[in-house]
Order: structure tokens, then C-alpha cells, then sequence
């Protein structure tokens, strides 16, 4: 007879004794509990904004997967110790030693889905796939005399570690996917297949001569490895992430941030990071936001056009309309090739991605259409479960119990943020990029993370999960209520700095900063009762306009400037700094100069602002012009016009308007001036009424304007 020339490996021997047994059982225990584990995670990852989890997460995910190796352990060993001991032939002990521990996994998935509605289909179908399959697997190995059933069981552990890598890395390198959760979980699937079909092979392949539990061992980790450390090398095998020929843009707009609470402004919240990056670059002490809420003055900021002019006398159901149609306004966004500025630099190689959390950014077509990455992150009714996250299933048996388990929160957006910005900048590529971030934290709903908050915050009348407050609650607030709102958002300014340190620590760590524009900036402030109101988008006080704009990077002097500038210089100043030069079109102006140090004149310009239609308290549309050291505030229905002297009144408590005409006169002027160079004019809005061509209300843009307090 020919003597083969692979060997079989382990053949059970006669009088297998009672610990090799044993040792069968429990690593069939872990192989089923990792059965279940795998499951688990993989209905948790199919969360579109699936990441991983924090370490808290995975600690409870370790304590999940205790928990089912426990019960499959304590259920299935104790009869297998004293079954074992009624059956003498090693062949019925091994039998044993895999039937008990599969069955009884069998009988903890049937528990689960007889006392749970709906089970996930995955979860469903397949758990009792897999533990069948593991069962044929060390049954079939077993009698051809391959493998002890704890090899085989072993095999089948690497091959879910290995899948578990896949699905955590792939979440990693599809990050702008639509369904980054789907893509982590298929490909860990297909993941895990491959490594176990390999492993299963070596297996059978494995040389008697060589020490064999080394090589099978080595070698199956070699494999359940390769696939994740491959995706996660590959950034670092990159060479050209910082060649000096790529220039980048990091763009961070942080919502609701006003200027005067950060100590970088001098202000009593400690923002070390804007601190810092400040020091490195370009401080605006005066930089004022082109609208006092969200969609005006981000328009503008990102199209260097004013935001579309206001009809005086119009219904606040129009004046709503008149500011939230400017998708509808194709003039307003197209620049006169027909393209917005983020699609123009994608076609010229760069790799552009927005990353936001206003809901209501996603409607702002002209905003995002540009960037080949998006991805909108819904702040608003996004929710995930407080306790066992990564486990959804455990977590729902568990809630039938204790129903603290059952627990959810709106996501933390600003995290989910954060993530994207991290993975973006540790990606390779080979071509420059222009990486926008909109963080939604500090805005409505206040509710930072608790390392951020100062002790206990009571926070009675305004519950975390809600951006609202009725008139009627507002009325009832305390002093202590008022204080308790300052404290909760400097808390969220803290943990948004936190953010945007990390942020910049990763540009640092991957050398990009010596070839990236850093701008940090804010679409408006928040109002807090200093004149008697709170909130944003219905004033024009410092408050609600005066914003951060910092940049910094290659070529940029540090230094604090004084005048007056506006987010309608922003894309200009990013344009010019990339070597794009300036369009026609635009309203702002290239900030260059100043930033490089090499014109130190006064730019001895005015800016402006203009919106409100805040249901809230129902202000007429007004127009904003600073000049100097002046400000005018002109109400467009009651024609009621305020001037303060910030230099002297920088809280803007007493108007000048009677006392000082000839500058009321002049600023009147310029605002006059200014509204003649409107892009588009609502005029036209009016007679839209009942024609064609009439901007269709959609439900979706409507909804996500309520949750946030902008329309009734
Ligand atoms: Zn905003």
C-alpha cells in the first residue's frame, strides 16, 4: 500500500480520554456563543452611520458575548460531565462532546425567537445555518478522521475574528458609501467564508512532520488576518500625502457658534484647540454671519452670494417660502458655466466630501450637488440605543426584563462627524481634496456629552431631546433655568472644540497641515435673554451675527484683524488661496492679501446680513449693515431703523438713530446700494402662487425645519 503523501491529522484515538472531551465541548461553546456574537454584530452594523462603537460599547459587547458562551457553557457541560461518565467508548464521548453544545445553542436561538417579535431576518435565518453548518463540519471531519471537533471548532473562531476585523475596517474605507453599514456587513460575510474555506483546507493540507498545531494555528490567523490588515495598511503604504505639489481645504463650519463665548475671542469657555489653531493663523474679531439661522447663511457662505432679496409686507408664511426656495432659484446657484464651485474643482481633481448634521443641508441641492462624497447625518430623529449597542438583539431580550435597556438618545451627531473627518484625512489618495465638516453641536438640543457638562445641570423645562420651547415654557423659565441653558452650551462649545482638536491632530499626524487651509467658521450665534429673548434667526445683535472665522495654513501670517468681514468672502478666500482666482459672480472678496501679511490697509468695507422669519416671534424681515465701528439694523415692514456705536456700545443697548441722522442716512445708503446687486429677487415669489413653476412644498425639508424650531 502506498504511503500517502499528505497525512491525516489527529485521528481520534481509542481511549480518547474524558479531558480531551471536555475540551471539545468548550471550544464548541465558544465557536456557538461566536455564532451568535457575529449575528449580533452584524444586524447592529447595518446602522448606516455605523462605526464600531466606543470602548464602552465594546466592553458591553465582551460582557454579551460572556453572556451567551456562559449559558451555553453551564446548560451544555454539566450533562456532558455526567453523561460522560455512563459512556465508555471515546466515540460516544465525542459525539457528546459536539452534539450538546450545538443543541443547546439550538435551544438558546429557539428561546430567543419564541419570546421575540420580529427577530432580525439575519439573526433569524442565519444563526441556525451557521450552527448546523458547524455541526455537518466537525461530524464530517470527525468520522473521516481529519480533525478533533476542537480544531475544527477553532477554525471556525478565526474565521469570525477575521470577519469581525472586515466588518470594522470595510465600515472604515466605505465611509462615504450611502450604506456604509451594508457594505461593512456583506463584505465581512464574504470575509468570513473565504478565511474558513482556507483554513479548512490548510487543515487538511497540514505536513505530519511539521509541529502541526504551530503551522495550522499560525497559519489560519495569518489568513482570518490578511484582508482587514491589508485595508488598514493601505493608507500607510501611500507615499504621496504630503508631496508639497497638493494643496488642500479642510472647511469646518461649526452651527450656532457665537464668537464672544470662546476664549480664542476672549470669551469665558475654554476652546484650547481654536486657541491654538488661531496662534498658527488668521483671527477675525469681527466676522459676521450673512443671516442669523442656518440655510441663509450657509447659502451664501458657500456661494459667495447674498442671501436673495425680502418682500416687505409679505405674509410670514411667504417670507418662510421666500427663504426656504432658493433650490428653486437656479440663477442663485449656478455660477455662469452652470456649476457650482465644489463640482468645478472635482473636475479639475480634487477630491471633494461633505460631511453634515443640519438636516435642513441636505435640501440645499446647490450646497452639496458639488461633492463627489456626501453624506447627512440626521441629528434630529437619527437614534441609537444607550445599552448594548452592538448587540441589538441580547438587547431587545434583555429589555423584556429591565426596560433601562430598552433606552434610546438622538445620535451624537458631532462624534459621527468627527469620525468621518478622521477617516477621511487618514485615507490615501493621490489627489489634493477640499473636506467640509458641518458640526450641529452647539445648537439646539443642548446636550453635550457628561465629561463636557459642569456637575449636575438641572435642566427642568427643556428636555434633551428637543430643539423647542413654546412661548409659554420660555415664559416660565427661572433665572436658574437661563443658567442652566449658558452652562449646558458652553458644555457643547467644550466638546466641540474637543472635536475639532482631534481633527486637527490627525491633519498634524498625517503631515497635511503644511499643505491645508484650515477654516474654522459659524454660520450665527445664539441669543441668551441679553435682549430679552433666546434663540437665533430673528436679530441682528452681536449675538446672533457676530461668528468665529479663523484660517490658517502654508503662507498664512498669524495675526488678529480688526475690520469688519463676512462669510461672503469665505469661498473667494479659499479660491485664491488654492491658485483658482476669483469668479464674477461672487459678492465677497479674496482675503489673501491680508492673510499673507502683505497688505495691512483697512479693507474700509461694509458688510452685511439680512433673513428673519422665525415663526417664534414673528419679526419682520430686516437688513444688517456694519461699517466702522457703526451698525444699522433697518426693519423692512415698520421701516424702524436702530444705530449702535459697538465701540462704545458693544452690548447695543442704546440707538443712536435720532441723535446720529447723517449716519443713519449714509448706512441707508449703502445698504440701498447693496440690495441693488442681489443675485434674485423674491418679487417674483409672489406671483409663483398657483403657477406651474411654483416651488412644490416638500414634506421631508418642511419636517426637518420643525424639528429645529425653524417653522410651525
Ligand atoms: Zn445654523
Amino acid at each position: 500500500v502506498p504511503k500517502p503523501v499528505v497525512e491525516m491529522i489527529d485521528k481520534p484515538k481509542s481511549g480518547s480520554n474524558w479531558a480531551s472531551g471536555l475540551l471539545n465541548a468548550l471550544m464548541l461553546c465558544a465557536a456557538c456563543a461566536g455564532i451568535f456574537f457575529y449575528a449580533e454584530l452584524i444586524e447592529s452594523a447595518h446602522d448606516p452611520y455605523w462605526a464600531g462603537g466606543t470602548v464602552d460599547d465594546w466592553i458591553e459587547a465582551a460582557q454579551a458575548l460572556g453572556l451567551y458562551a456562559g449559558v451555553i457553557a453551564v446548560v451544555s457541560l454539566l450533562p456532558y460531565c455526567l453523561l460522560s461518565l455512563l459512556i465508555k467508548p471515546a466515540t460516544g464521548r465525542a459525539v457528546l462532546s459536539v452534539v450538546l453544545p450545538v443543541a443547546v445553542a439550538g435551544g438558546v436561538w429557539f428561546l430567543i425567537d419564541s419570546t421575540t417579535e420580529e427577530l432580525p431576518f439575519l439573526f433569524k435565518r442565519g444563526v441556525p445555518v451557521a450552527l448546523l453548518t458547524l455541526l455537518g463540519l466537525t461530524t464530517l471531519l470527525g468520522v473521516a478522521r481529519i480533525a478533533k471537533p476542537a480544531v475544527t471548532a477553532s477554525v471556525a473562531l478565526l474565521g469570525i475574528v477575521g470577519a469581525i476585523a472586515t466588518m470594522y475596517v470595510s465600515a472604515i474605507t466605505n465611509l462615504m458609501a450611502d450604506d456604509r453599514g451594508s457594505q461593512a456587513a456583506l463584505s465581512s460575510m464574504v470575509w468570513l467564508g473565504v478565511s474558513m474555506t482556507g483554513g479548512l483546507v490548510i487543515l487538511l493540507l497540514t505536513v505530519k512532520a511539521w509541529p502541526r498545531w504551530f503551522v495550522r494555528v499560525v497559519s489560519m490567523a495569518v489568513l482570518a488576518a490578511l484582508y482587514p490588515a491589508a485595508l488598514i495598511a493601505a493608507p500607510y503604504a501611500s507615499a504621496s500625502l504630503n508631496d508639497g505639489e497638493h494643496k488642500n481645504v479642510l472647511l469646518i463650519s461649526v452651527d450656532t457658534l457665537r464668537a464672544d463665548y470662546c476664549s480664542a475671542y476672549g470669551g469665558s469657555v475654554p476652546t484650547p484647540n481654536l486657541e491654538a489653531i488661531a496662534s498658527e493663523g488668521v483671527i477675525f474679531e469681527r466676522h459676521y454671519a450673512l443671516a442669523p439661522w442656518t440655510v441663509p447663511s450657509l447659502n451664501g457662505l458657500m456661494t459667495s452670494k447674498y442671501p436673495p432679496g425680502l418682500t416687505p409686507g409679505a405674509s410670514s408664511e411667504q417670507r418662510a417660502l421666500e427663504e426656504r426656495s432658493y433650490q428653486k432659484i437656479a440663477a442663485y446657484w449656478e455660477l455662469n458655466d452652470g456649476v457650482t464651485y465644489f463640482k468645478k474643482i472635482g473636475n479639475l481633481g480634487y477630491e471633494t466630501a461633505g460631511v453634515y448634521a443640519n438636516p435642513t443641508i441636505q435640501f440645499q441641492e446647490w450646497l452639496t450637488e458639488g461633492f463627489q462624497g456626501r453624506q447627512s447625518i440626521d441629528s434630529t430623529t437619527a437614534r441609537e440605543p444607550v445599552r448594548f449597542k452592538l448587540t441589538p438583539v441580547l438587547r431587545t431580550v434583555l429589555a423584556d426584563y429591565r426596560p433601562a435597556f430598552a433606552e434610546t438618545r438622538l445620535i451624537d451627531s458631532s462624534a459621527a462627524v468627527t469620525e468621518f473627518g478622521l477617516k477621511f484625512l487618514r485615507q490615501p489618495r493621490d489627489a489634493p481634496f477640499f473636506l467640509w465638516l458641518h458640526f450641529m453641536d452647539p445648537h439646539t438640543p443642548y446636550d453635550p456629552p457628561d465629561r463636557f457638562r459642569k456637575g449636575e445641570t438641572p435642566w427642568r423645562a427643556f428636555p434633551p431631546e428637543s430643539a423647542l420651547l413654546s412661548q409659554d415654557e420660555e415664559g416660565q423659565l427661572s433665572d436658574a433655568d437661563k443658567a442652566a441653558a449658558r452652562s449646558l452650551y458652553e458644555a457643547e462649545i467644550r466638546y466641540v472644540d474637543d472635536c475639532i482638536g482631534r481633527l486637527l491632530f490627525a491633519l498634524r499626524q498625517r503631515g497635511l497641515d503644511t499643505s491645508t487651509l484650515v477654516c474654522i467658521v459659524s454660520d450665527h450665534g445664539e441669543e441668551f435673554w441679553e435682549h430679552g429673548k433666546w434663540g437665533h434667526g430673528y436679530e441682528f445683535y452681536d449675538e446672533q451675527v457676530r461668528v468665529p472665522l479663523i484660517f490658517a495654513g502654508p503662507g498664512i501670517m498669524p495675526s488678529r484683524m480688526y475690520e469688519p468681514v463676512s462669510s461672503i468672502d469665505i469661498l473667494p478666500t479659499i479660491s485664491g488661496w488654492l491658485g483658482h482666482g476669483q469668479n464674477d459672480e461672487w459678492h465677497g472678496s479674496d482675503l489673501g492679501p491680508l492673510l499673507a501679511g502683505t497688505d495691512s490697509a483697512p479693507l474700509q468695507r461694509p458688510v452685511y446680513s439680512q433673513a428673519a422669519h422665525y415663526f417664534r416671534y414673528d419679526p419682520e424681515p430686516m437688513r444688517m449693515v456694519v461699517d466702522g465701528n457703526y451698525k444699522l439694523i433697518v426693519g423692512l415692514e415698520s421701516e424702524q431703523r436702530r444705530l449702535f456705536d459697538l465701540s462704545d456700545d458693544p452690548g447695543e443697548t442704546t440707538n443712536l438713530a435720532d441723535s446720529l441722522p447723517d449716519v443713519v442716512t449714509r448706512l441707508q445708503g449703502l445698504i440701498d446700494a447693496w440690495t441693488a446687486t442681489f443675485p434674485a429677487d423674491f418679487d417674483d415669489a409672489a406671483s409663483w402662487q398657483g403657477e406651474a413653476s411654483a416651488p412644490a412644498p416638500d414634506e421631508d425639508y418642511e419636517e426637518a425645519l420643525r424639528a429645529l424650531g425653524y417653522a410651525e
